[in-house]
Formats: structure tokens, C-alpha cells, sequence
């Protein structure tokens, strides 16, 4: 093995957050066509990759026992792919660290799928046109080109028109909360009934966390009353965030059951969600800071203290 060889390139994948989500029609083929603005958490999955022979992925971390660890897992599909386009015929040893609640709105696969393609067309040093890199992400799920960009933006279509929004307020924090129901994204959304909402871009800047709220509370997650229907326990976490002290708005992220607050401070969401975690333990909490621009986040925001498995 040459020194080259040992190199190991990390890349987080950082949590989706969907501020809002609207859902604003159904194409012919059955597709859904959303207008959402979707920002990121400091918190997330890690994915590390190195040369090796082949292409293989070892899975570690809290949540590793509820993803596939074969070729149906998204970074595998996403390694293929890739591999496939640019004629690559070295492998890679992929590890991913799986630290987000799986099926959870949070579009965790997504975001491991967008880490790998960055982490592998690094390690094999593939250039590939944005356009094409962007019409594969798409191939492997809706959030996946919204999560290689790694910014905040209104995503509209079915996740291939992304448009950069506003810049987001410095200091905005979220609490996350999931009650440990996985909800299947197909699912939650064959549940939804009523029709379909405008959209929901804005062009002011909000200039903090309560402008923001202001904004986020004309809009609203259209999928909400599904995902309640089929896990009710959502409706407890989402009156229990709106409830905390400092908490400026609550929603549902995505097909739930994750659902967010937003606070103005990280003193406020760290004690807010302490509170929670003591009165639901049960429940997955996590105080995290709420951005549009993921480049500027350390990667221990995704795995503090390593990879953890
Ligand atoms: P979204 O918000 O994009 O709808 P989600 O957060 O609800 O996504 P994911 O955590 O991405 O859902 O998981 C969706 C499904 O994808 C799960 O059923 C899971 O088995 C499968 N899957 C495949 N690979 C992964 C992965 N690396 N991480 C999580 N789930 C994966």
C-alpha cells in the first residue's frame, strides 16, 4: 500500500430541516411537487472514506442496527453510481457513523448519500460537471441534490429546482425531537388528503430568530396531519416544543416524526431541551445550531469525539 493510499477523507452529513414544506401538486407520474425551505442542523451522520479494493461500507454509531448495511443502503447506491459515471475503477472502503434517528424526516439517507458522493469524488479525484453530479444526486432521492449543495434554499419540483434563499439569522438554534416512531416518507404522503398550497418563498432577510419565526408561521409542513394520523405520539412532541420556554415556533421536519422549535439563543434550546429529555426520556432530543451554510460547521458537529463505531 503506497502513503497515498492511507488517505481517509471525512465528510459530515449534517442534518436536513425542513422550515417549511409545502406541497403544491402531483405530477402524472405520481410524483409530488413541493416548495419548501429547507436550512441544516449541527448535528448528523459522518461518513469516512478511504481506498481500498472494493467497494464496501461498514456501518458503527447509535442508530447503525436500523440501516441496511448492503447494497440497499444509500451511500453503497450513491458509490455505484458514481463509480459507474466516472468510469472509476479503484474501490473504497465507506464508513458510515450513524448517529440520526433513521426514517425521521431529518433525511438522514440523503444526506449520507450526498456526503459520500463528495467524500468518493475526492478520494478518486472526479470533477464532474454540477449538472451531472446534481441529475445523479436526484436519481438516488428527492433531498439528496438540497443536501450536496449543503446550504440553505427553497427547493421546489420534485428536489431539482434549488434556489439559494435569504440568508438565515446568525444565533438561531433548534431543539429536534423525535418520539421513536419511524415513518415512511411514501407512506405519510399517500395519507395526506386536501389540496394542494401556493408557495412559500419570501425575499426579506429576516434579521433574527424572531423575524424568522414571524416569517415561518405564515407557512406551515403540509404532510403535518398525515404523519399525525399515522403516529399520533408527533402531536404530543409537537405541543410539547411549542410549549418550552424561548421556543419562537414548532414544526414537523419533512414526513416527521422529527419535529423542530426554534430558539433565538443556544443557552435557550440547551435548557429547553434538557427540560424535554427529563420529561420524556424516551424520546431522541438534540439542542443544535440552525445554519444555511454547512461548510463553515466543524465536522464534530456530526461525530464529537470521532467516528464512534
Ligand atoms: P426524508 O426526510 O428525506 O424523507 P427520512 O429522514 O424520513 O428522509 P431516512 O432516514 O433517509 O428517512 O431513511 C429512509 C429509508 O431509507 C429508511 O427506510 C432506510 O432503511 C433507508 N436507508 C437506506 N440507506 C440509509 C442510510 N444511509 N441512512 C438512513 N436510511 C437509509
Amino acid at each position: 500500500m503506497s502513503d497515498g493510499d492511507a488517505v481517509s477523507i471525512d465528510v459530515p452529513a449534517f442534518a436536513k430541516i425542513n422550515l417549511y414544506l409545502h406541497v403544491t401538486g402531483r405530477r402524472p407520474d405520481g410524483y409530488h411537487l413541493l416548495d419548501s425551505l429547507v436550512a441544516f442542523a449541527g448535528i448528523g451522520d459522518l461518513i469516512e472514506a478511504r481506498f481500498d479494493e472494493t467497494v464496501r461500507l461498514t456501518v458503527g454509531g447509535p442508530y447503525a442496527a436500523d440501516v441496511p448495511d448492503g447494497p440497499d443502503n444509500l451511500v453503497l447506491r450513491a458509490a455505484h453510481r458514481l463509480a459507474a459515471a466516472g468510469g472509476v475503477t479503484a474501490g473504497a472502503a465507506l464508513h458510515l457513523t450513524k448517529r440520526l434517528p433513521v426514517a425521521s424526516g431529518m433525511g438522514g439517507g440523503s444526506a449520507d448519500a450526498a456526503a459520500a458522493l463528495k467524500a468518493l469524488a475526492r478520494l478518486w479525484d472526479l470533477r464532474p460537471a454540477d449538472g451531472d453530479l446534481a441529475a445523479l444526486a436526484l436519481d438516488l432521492g428527492a433531498d439528496v441534490p438540497v443536501c450536496l449543495k449543503g446550504r440553505g434554499a427553497f427547493m421546489g419540483g420534485i428536489g431539482e429546482d434549488i434556489v439559494d434563499c435569504p440568508p438565515l439569522p446568525d444565533g438561531c438554534w433548534v431543539v429536534l425531537a423525535n418520539p421513536g416512531v419511524a415513518l415512511s416518507t411514501a407512506e405519510v404522503f399517500r395519507r395526506r388528503d386536501g389540496g394542494f398550497s401556493g408557495p412559500g418563498r419570501f425575499e426579506a432577510t429576516p434579521a433574527d430568530a424572531a423575524e424568522l419565526a414571524e416569517i415561518l408561521n405564515d407557512r406551515r409542513n403540509d404532510l403535518t396531519n398525515a404523519a399525525v394520523a399515522l403516529a399520533p405520539p408527533v402531536a404530543a412532541v409537537l405541543a410539547d416544543l411549542a410549549a418550552s420556554p424561548g421556543a419562537l415556533m414548532a414544526r414537523m421536519t419533512g414526513s416527521g416524526a422529527t419535529c423542530f422549535a426554534l430558539f433565538a439563543s443556544m443557552d435557550a434550546a440547551t435548557d429547553a431541551a434538557a427540560a424535554l429529555q427529563t420529561r420524556h426520556p424516551d424520546w431522541w432530543v438534540a439542542p443544535a445550531p440552525l445554519g444555511g451554510d454547512t461548510d463553515a460547521w466543524p465536522r464534530e458537529f456530526a461525530a464529537p469525539g470521532g467516528s464512534g463505531g
